[in-house]
């Protein structure tokens, strides 16, 4: 059974310590919405600036990068101007490297974040063999040397603490022993939240962020099934997707990533990043919060074990429907449909039934528990039957539904106190029980929404968390998502969540950090211009990153990287290997194209 919730089927909240941030509570209920400015934190009135804006948007605490001395100074005239002007807001300081601008920093704002990857430990490296165990305690003492002063001082003020791993950016001891693995990540964040208990330090929290959806939510799982016995408490949950990149695409990762967790009732406050201006992160998170708040219940719904590893990856066996050129089921792809007419779905619904390009259809039909001869008799008749049947039902057509062996199971809208992502887990862990292997089709459409008339995005939002929390359970083989009432812009919905999902690839993928302080170049134009360059080379990664500090570790798996080295120009990188060094961002574009065909990686963009 689950042991990393309360429940995996409705929304309660794992109850947790709650830390005091300045006037705001973490942990206390209300899921509290944050971000980042992106300003030079040393230029004191565009920061103070980008404050107000955030805080005037509903950001509840604002965070600054303290690349150096002189920025951790900064922060105290940023944070006297701010509160000058009418705003108590938190601020945290970001920290990365240098333990010695937390020390400054931690005079001026409410809340540290540092990354036990950097903190005082080295980045990867490749010196060969691994850390004996006195070389790994001796490593760990040098972290304790540096970091029990932070964390003494932070008593002293009444300061938080957030303790915040990343994938990518993982220190070189932890790399060895662990891997560079969700795993890696909470034992490197563990090790900093005793060093914070031996201080009797309480007011710290946790984050496990990765570009990878899946990476993160294992993380963030295995730290929730974790803390209770190693830390002697749950502390809170601060969510996110890094380097979720721009527009619809990283809302997408971000809904996902974020609001999964949530729906399983983790998560204390969140952070949405994406390549725009911050300002923009704000709506996409609150409609999150609000959501998360609104299927939040008091007590666990029916539980059923569901025969899932939840801190790794699987898909869920069932049988492969061939259909005549489109495979349906755990050997293929998930496939996409539409409701009308689209170029890109694999099959379009229309009057209930699809016509498939291989010949035949697919049609869509109700079946209740006593339907086992007509469920057979229309099996007969067509390549394939969308079956929707409700949970309660599947137990007297389990004979039919194996006998059929072409029938593709539609899950079915939340019942019994559960959410849609609950009754779909309730639905295959029936199936499971039943012994039943048909493939089962994610459809999102309004009567799956707890929240239907809340616009377009938070729609896209619910069906990202819906399709995608399923699919990193391995639970779906075909989706589709009703809601914007344009076919062919809902199958790009569609297809667009799987690819977030990371189980089916339509175009390049993008690993973009939200910029901050540290950002050497106009990244939010360049990674426009890189978008429209390279988005149909469907099996390219390509990280589009601020700077050389954390851009390179944090670009994870990207096949070529594009990197601000200094001030307006640009390295790129062959997957962690820096190929051409210090270009004007004039010319950075044309060059990255140029690698990836030197590489033998493009293709040209097909002729509309
Ligand atoms: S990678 Fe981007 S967000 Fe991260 S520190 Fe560098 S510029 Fe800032």
């Amino acid at each position: 059974m689950n042991n990393y919730c309360v429940s995996r089927f409705n929304c309660v909240k794992t109850p947790v310590r709650a830390v005091k941030v300045g006037d705001v509570e973490i942990g206390g209920g209300e899921i509290v919405v944050q971000s980042m400015t992106n300003t030079k934190t040393c230029d004191v009135e565009a920061s103070v600036r980008q404050c107000i804006q955030l805080a005037e948007a509903g950001c509840r605490i604002v965070r600054l990068t303290a690349q150096n001395l002189e920025a951790a100074r900064a922060l105290g005239d940023i944070s006297k101007k701010f509160r000058a002007a009418g705003f108590s807001t938190p601020l945290v300081a970001d920290i990365h490297f240098l333990p010695e601008t937390a020390m400054e920093a931690v005079e001026h704002v409410e809340k540290i974040r540092i990354n036990p990857g950097n903190f005082t430990d080295r980045q990867r490296t490749d010196k060969p063999g691994g850390y004996s165990d006195s070389e790994y305690a001796a490593g760990l003492e040098r972290a304790r040397e540096k970091f029990a002063p932070l964390v003494r001082r932070c008593k002293e003020l009444g300061r938080a603490i957030r303790i915040g791993t990343n994938h990518g950016s993982l220190s070189d001891r932890i790399i060895r022993r662990y891997g560079d693995t969700p795993e890696g990540m909470v034992a490197a964040a563990f090790e900093f939240a005793k060093m914070c208990l031996d201080e009797g330090f309480r007011n710290f929290l946790f984050s496990f962020k990765s570009s990878n959806t899946r990476v993160m939510t294992q993380a963030y799982r295995l730290a929730a099934s974790k803390m209770a016995a190693e830390l002697g408490g749950n502390y809170p949950l601060h969510l996110g997707v890094t380097e979720a990149g721009f527009g619809i695409d990283a809302r997408i990762k971000s809904s996902m990533g974020i609001g999964g967790l949530l729906f399983d009732g983790l998560g204390d406050t969140i952070r949405v990043s994406l390549t725009e201006d911050p300002v923009e992160e704000i709506p996409v998170a609150i409609s999150l919060a609000r959501l998360a708040e609104k299927v939040r219940a008091q007590k666990p719904a029916a539980q059923k074990p569901e025969g899932i590893d939840f801190y790794s990856y699987s898909r869920r066996e069932c049988r492969t429907v061939d259909l005549g050129g489109l495979r349906i089921g755990a050997k293929a792809v998930p496939a996409a449909a539409s409701f009308g007419a689209s170029g890109c779905a694999d099959f379009c619904v229309e009057n209930g039934e699809a016509s498939l390009k291989g010949g035949g259809k697919i049609e869509i039909r109700k079946y209740g528990a006593g339907d086992s001869e007509k469920l057979l008799a229309d099996a007969a008749k067509v390549a394939a039957v969308a079956a929707q049947v409700r949970t309660e039902d599947l137990a007297g057509l389990a004979v039919a539904l194996e006998r059929a062996g072409n029938v593709v199971l539609i899950a079915p809208p939340p019942t019994g106190g559960r959410h849609s992502v609950g009754e779909a887990r309730m639905f295959a862990a029936t199936l499971r029980e039943l012994g039943i292997g048909a493939p089962i089709w994610l459809k999102f459409d309004k009567s799956l929404s707890a929240a239907p008339d809340a616009g377009e995005m938070a729609l896209l939002g619910e069906a990202s968390i819906y399709i995608g929390s399923l699919m990193a359970d391995g639970i779906g083989d075909v989706a589709s998502a009703e809601i914007s009432g344009d076919p062919q812009k809902d199958a790009e919905y569609c297809l667009a969540i799987l690819q977030g999902a990371r189980t089916r690839r339509s175009k390049a993928e993008y690993i973009a950090c939200p910029s901050c302080g540290r950002t050497l170049y106009d990244i939010q134009d360049a990674f426009a211009k890189i978008q429209a360059a390279t988005r149909h080379l469907k099996d390219v990664t390509i990280g589009v990153m601020g700077c050389i500090v954390n851009g390179p570790g944090e670009m994870a798996d990207a096949d070529f990287g594009y990197v601000g080295g200094a001030p307006g120009k640009i390295n790129l990188y062959k997957n962690k290997v820096c190929v051409e060094r210090n270009i004007p961002q004039e010319e950075s574009i044309e060059r990255l194209v140029a690698l990836i065909k030197k590489e033998g990686r493009w293709t040209d963009a097909p002729s509309d």
